[in-house]
């Protein structure tokens, strides 16, 4: 797949799967842009350290990007997982304006440069516990499965723009979100996954690559999970 000539802006990519994206992208060609709070990883891409869940950032650093600006993932998330009876209300704020909000304010300055260009694919990244729920995560769920709404009617109303919207559902990932879950909870997802391993963060790039590609010009508002079957197993 070669995207020489298209720029793309790829939220939370200065590590994890974000940057797995943002690096794939480089790698077929394209002019990469990456958001994060994090720090620069001083990576072949160009780096602005802007909070998603703050609308004004997002502003300011979309006014900033190039305007022909076709492709965009929305990978930023946090977890701050908690049993619903035990979570506070900062953590359900939290992750609903990170994971959701923040993923709707960037599509929104973005979408508009889409339109006028006439031309743009988003992906957003999801989870399978979005589809599925998962103790512990009712905020970080219910933020995933938000993004499938917002999936959904992104596609009904940008399509007729010439811009496809579609998600990304990974199953579970080893990167710094997941490191500090218990073994056991890894175990478990791998038991889950029917093809006998958990998906790596490779695996899902090659999913977001697909879905801003020319050879999916005709898929939108569609869900992709890339869990290795452990959907089909819970
Ligand atoms: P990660 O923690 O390694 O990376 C997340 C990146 O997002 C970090 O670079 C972080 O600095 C950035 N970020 C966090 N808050 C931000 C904010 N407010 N503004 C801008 N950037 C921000 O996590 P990951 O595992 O690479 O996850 C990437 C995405 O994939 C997330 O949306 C996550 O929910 C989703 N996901 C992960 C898994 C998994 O098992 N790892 C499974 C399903 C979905």
């Amino acid at each position: 797949m070669s995207f020489k000539g298209r720029t793309a802006l790829v939220t939370g990519g200065a590590r994890g799967i974000g940057r797995c994206i943002a690096d794939a992208l480089v790698d077929a060609g394209a002019r990469v842009h990456v958001f994060d709070v994090g720090d620069d990883p001083r990576a072949a891409f160009s780096f602005r350290r802007v909070d998603v869940s703050d609308a004004a950032q997002v502003r300011a650093g979309i006014a900033a990007l190039p305007p022909a600006t076709s492709l965009l993932v929305n990978n930023a998330g946090i977890a701050r997982d908690r049993s619903l009876l035990k979570m506070s209300d900062a953590e359900w704020s939290e992750v609903l304006d990170v994971n959701l909000s923040g993923a709707f304010y960037v599509l929104r300055e973005v979408a508009g440069l889409m339109a006028r260009a006439r031309h743009g694919r988003i992906v957003n990244i999801s989870s399978i516990n979005a589809l599925r729920g998962k103790f512990g995560q009712a905020n970080y769920t219910a933020a995933k499965a938000g993004l499938v709404g917002l999936t959904k009617t992104a596609a009904r109303e940008l399509g007729p723009k010439g811009i496809t919207v579609n998600a990304v559902a990974p199953g579970m990932v080893m990167t710094e979100l997941t490191r500090s879950l218990p073994a056991e909870a890894v175990g478990a997802a791998r038991d889950q996954a029917v093809l006998g391993r958990l998906a790596e963060a490779g695996d899902v790039a090659h999913a977001v690559l697909f879905l801003l590609s020319d050879a999916a010009r005709s898929i939108t508002g569609e869900v992709l999970r890339v869990d290795g079957g452990q959907y089909l197993h819970a």
